[in-house]
């Protein structure tokens, strides 16, 4: 690069830098800034539009465009060319503006008779803020090096965005990060909660976008990427060899620390005027932007590996940690891109809800919000950039909305549904010693789900009869490497110990398809849901099926035992499962340990298969346990994780109830108690038609029993069995509408 180029580059940014230092307001500030950059880059127009909203973009400045257009001209994202750069965040840079491509003609501002366009988005760290155009008569395309110097002016304007420096009276100024905003993503785990924002990553302020002496500036690049590049050695030095994919993103790392091509490119940035830290954000912002459009799911990973490894270099070269002396709020909401179980694990109930930018439904995460009843909404997009620590914000997870800075009338609303849902609370207290007998004398026994040691308080509170599935995944999934036998049998005891005698049924470790440990290596099956999972995984591999048996029998010390195996698909894999466990019992008891005073041993019934199992199978199982979230996925051949088809089915569809009426006829015929395990015996209407099917056994999130407990005892089961037959012989699809229809006859709302 010419070096008059870059002197005049730093000369551009530095009058930048003194308007920033001027004690102006931000209309003149903005006004001043087109002006300079028209006069630098010798264009006869530069306009900065601004993001009014999410969605709408507005000329804020202009130099060379009609005046009287700056806060009228509006335009959505991709709308026109202005708004198109915005939406791709990337440049557009053409000599024949009405030729290209989404070009829309905005006759207020008089462009008409410029016909080159430069364009580039202004953005921070992903964030899109606004869009910064260049334009002349000449029609000529803007050279490389005048596209390159509009970027960096584009850096500088974004941080002097960020840090308030053009928040005005006019209606366009309001500051960032002040208004009311709503987020609409998916619910993670319902409930409602009322908090303030603690970021589970900071933002970075870089204060000084701008530098005057590039020299020391590189020094400083240089000293920190060195210092990251041992950082990362020592992570790697201490990585376990077997954790592969730690060691993949380490490496990762350790390609892009050492990457000439990235240094190169922000030392080029800090030859044009910017800070270090301004040239770490810009070239990270532009991977950020390509992040969103890569389609390859590798090329994406290794994107985002940039993306982290940037964020370590900022902390390094602004000094500003994750620890940044601000005080936890007493009643904090989570706010992160994406977390680990752990993680969330040590923060454990102190959060009052999560929400995240990324996550699933069945991951690692929601798993562990799930199991400490924390409200969750996942795929918020924006939230991350827009949430500030402190920030007031009520997360609704039950319909996976988030409002983040409430004005009073959302508060005031969202503060009712709060307190109605604390009323009915207390209602569910007072009937929580009585059984869940119905109007005509039938009684169903409600039980609870759990996964964690934290789990064990909610069965005296909800008044649960004990815990219907305890899924022992969670102690494997949250740990580096397998947990040994001595600690799980201690963990199993303390369990029981907690659970007072109630019963506790141990699904043994259900993994593959979304629960991929992280200590083992990953299978690439094109279907895992369908795949290597569960039970096959721990018959193919039986020594951590057996070591697992071993720790339950010992943790059990005398107690009565109740095992349980998941996703079984056909008598065998019961049978030989049954047979470890037989095998252990022996063996613990030849090596002198006390054995379980009685044991039980049930199955999984989540594939269609097992349903039609012969009837030995039936008589060989002490008990079976519906596990509705992947039956119901393989009936309607409809993947449990996938947003487009997971709520396409109803669970009250007339198949899959006839199905489930089945199921419960056959265990009826062998004297085989059979329970309901997944989500859906947590949701009352669900809770009451499979009660009604025959059902008498439903086990659920701890904060459902009450709820459910207090419908099906208001109801006669026969009035709803009647409503539900009728609805059959009507040919209805779904039983819902009937159902709801009666309930409501009845004074329930849903
Ligand atoms: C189920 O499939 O319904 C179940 C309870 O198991 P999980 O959700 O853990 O797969
Ligand atoms: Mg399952």
């Amino acid at each position: 690069m010419a070096h008059s180029l870059e002197s005049e580059s730093r000369k551009l940014l530095g009058r930048l830098k003194e308007t920033l230092a001027e004690d102006s307001a931000g209309q003149e500030r903005l006004d001043r800034i087109t002006h300079i950059i028209a006069d630098s880059m010798r264009t006869e127009v530069c306009s900065i539009y601004l993001f009014r909203d999410a969605e709408t973009l507005e000329l804020c400045a202009t130099e060379g465009l009609k005046p009287e257009a700056v806060h009228i001209t509006r335009m959505r994202i991709g709308e026109g060319l202005v708004g198109r750069v915005a939406k791709f965040s990337r440049a557009i840079n053409t000599g024949n503006a009405p030729a290209e491509k989404g070009f829309r003609y905005m006759p207020e501002t008089g462009e008409e008779i410029y016909s080159s366009f430069l364009g580039v988005p202004i953005q921070r760290l992903g964030e899109r803020m606004g869009v910064l155009v260049v334009q002349s008569k000449e029609a000529r395309q803007f050279s490389d090096d005048e596209l390159y110097a509009l970027e960096v002016v584009a850096m500088v304007l974004a941080e002097m965005t960020e840090l308030g420096a053009f928040v005005g009276e006019e209606s366009g100024l309001s500051a960032l990060h002040q208004r009311p905003e709503l987020f609409r993503g998916t619910s993670g785990q319902e409930g409602v909660a009322a908090g303030h924002v603690w970021l589970h990553e900071p933002r970075v302020v870089v204060t000084n976008p701008v530098a005057d002496d590039p020299a020391a500036e590189k020094t400083r690049l240089q000293e920190a990427v060195d210092q990251l590049r041992v950082s990362v050695d020592e992570m790697l030095s201490i990585a376990s060899t077997s954790d592969t994919e730690q060691l993949q993103v380490l490496e990762a790392y350790r390609m892009f620390a050492n990457s000439r091509g990235w240094m190169r490119r922000m030392e080029e940035d800090i030859d044009r005027g910017l800070s270090a830290e301004a040239a770490v954000e810009k070239e990270q912002s532009v991977a950020r932007s390509r992040l969103q459009t890569v389609p390859d799911a590798y090329l994406r990973e290794r994107l985002q590996d940039l993306d982290d490894l940037s964020n370590r270099l900022l902390r390094i070269l602004t000094g500003q940690g994750n620890e940044t002396g601000a005080e936890m709020p007493e009643d904090p909401i989570l706010i992160a891109r994406n977390i680990g179980p752990g993680e969330l694990l040590s923060y454990g109930r102190k959060l009052a809800g999560i929400v995240l930018e990324e996550g699933s439904v069945g991951s690692h995460a929601a798993i562990v919000a799930r199991a400490l009843a924390i409200p969750l909404v996942i795929h918020c997009k924006r939230i991350t950039t827009e949430a500030l620590n402190g920030d007031k914000i009520l997360v609704d997870g039950e319909q996976g909305v988030v409002h983040l800075r409430p004005d009073e009338q959302v508060q005031k609303a969202f503060m009712d549904k709060i307190a109605m849902q604390a009323e009915a609370q207390e209602r569910y207290a007072s009937i929580r010693d009585v059984p869940a007998t119905t109007k005509c004398g039938t009684t169903i026994s409600l039980h609870m789900n759990a996964g964690l040691m934290a789990d064990l308080p909610s069965l005296e509170s909800s008044g649960a009869e004990g815990v219907g599935l305890f899924r022992t995944e969670l102690q494997f999934l949250i740990r580096n490497k397998v947990p040994r036998r001595a600690e799980l049998a201690a963990l199993y005891g303390r369990v029981m110990d907690a659970a007072q005698g109630k019963r506790v049924a141990f699904r043994t470790l259900d993994i593959g398809s979304d629960k991929v440990l992280p200590y083992m290596k990953p299978n690439d099956e094109p279907n895992p849901a369908l795949g290597w999972r569960a039970i096959r995984v721990g018959l193919d591999k039986s020594g951590v099926l057996r070591m697992q048996l071993q720790a339950l029998i010992r943790g059990a010390g005398g107690r009565p035992l109740t095992v349980m195996f998941p996703f079984v698909a056909q008598f065998d894999e019961f049978k030989t499962a049954r047979e470890y466990l037989l095998r252990e019992l022996d063996r613990e008891e030849k090596l002198g340990h006390t054995l379980p005073s009685s044991v039980e041993i049930g199955a999984m019934l989540e594939t269609p298969s097992l349903a039609f199992a012969p009837r030995q199978f039936f008589e060989m199982a002490d008990f079976i346990s519906i596990g509705g979230n992947d039956l119901k996925q393989f009936f309607f051949a409809a993947d449990r994780e996938n947003e487009r088809v997971r709520r396409r089915y109803d669970t009250l569809n007339v198949s899959f109830l006839t199905f489930i009426e089945q199921i419960a006829n056959r265990c009826d015929d062998t004297d085989t108690p059979v329970s309901f395990c997944g989500e859906d015996a947590g949701r009352p209407v669900e809770a009451l038609c499979f009660a009604a099917m025959g059902l008498r056994s439903l086990s659920m999130r701890p904060a459902s029993v009450g709820p459910i407990k207090s419908l099906l005892r208001s109801v006669d089961l026969t009035e709803v069995r009647g409503v539900i037959d009728e609805s059959i012989a009507n040919g209805d699809q779904s039983v819902r509408p009937s159902v709801l229809d009666y309930l409501a006859r009845q004074g329930w709302a849903f």
